[in-house]
């Protein structure tokens, strides 16, 4: 079985999160947008690794971390469809499916270079328009952003 592989990673975490089917290309975007950088917890980062769904996926495990339902939404924005397992015990005991907030506050960036947003030290506002696919529209100058065109700030 494909999957295997990514079960034994996933059980030989104690306690912890797995962000798995990321994106290959995505991977180190979800790596900045939660800051893993900035946290002493052991992190696991797997890239290009084979995946029937996506052709070529990455895996994120981070030991002892449990993310706000508000930090796991984020990731939304560019991976729609990674999966979140939380770890207790080498068990997987819940799975998370992401769902995108109404609204983001100072994690866009707005692509006007006109906007208010990029000539004022301020925070972006997003407002999601539609889910499927993803499109943002920027609360000051009222762009609209599709999905891969995002920018993390
Ligand atoms: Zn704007």
């Amino acid at each position: 079985m494909t999957t295997t592989k990514t079960e034994l990673q996933v059980k030989a975490l104690e306690n912890g999160t797995v962000i798995d089917h990321i994106p290959s290309e995505k991977l180190f975007k979800v790596v900045a947008l939660l800051k893993l950088d900035t946290l002493e917890n052991q992190i696991t980062v797997g890239n290009n690794l084979n995946s029937k769904l996506l052709g070529s996926k990455g895996i994120i495990k981070i030991a002892d971390k449990f993310f706000a339902e508000e930090e796991v939404s984020r990731i939304a924005l560019i991976a729609p469809f990674a999966k979140i397992n939380v770890i207790k015990d080498y068990k997987v005991i819940e799975k998370k499916q992401l769902e995108l907030p109404d609204k983001f506050t100072g994690i866009v960036k707005c692509p006007n270079p006109k906007c208010i947003t990029n000539n004022e030290p301020m925070k972006t506002r997003f407002e999601v328009i539609s889910n499927q696919p993803t499109i943002l529209k920027c609360q000051y100058c009222e762009r609209e952003i599709p999905q891969e065109d995002i920018q993390l700030v």
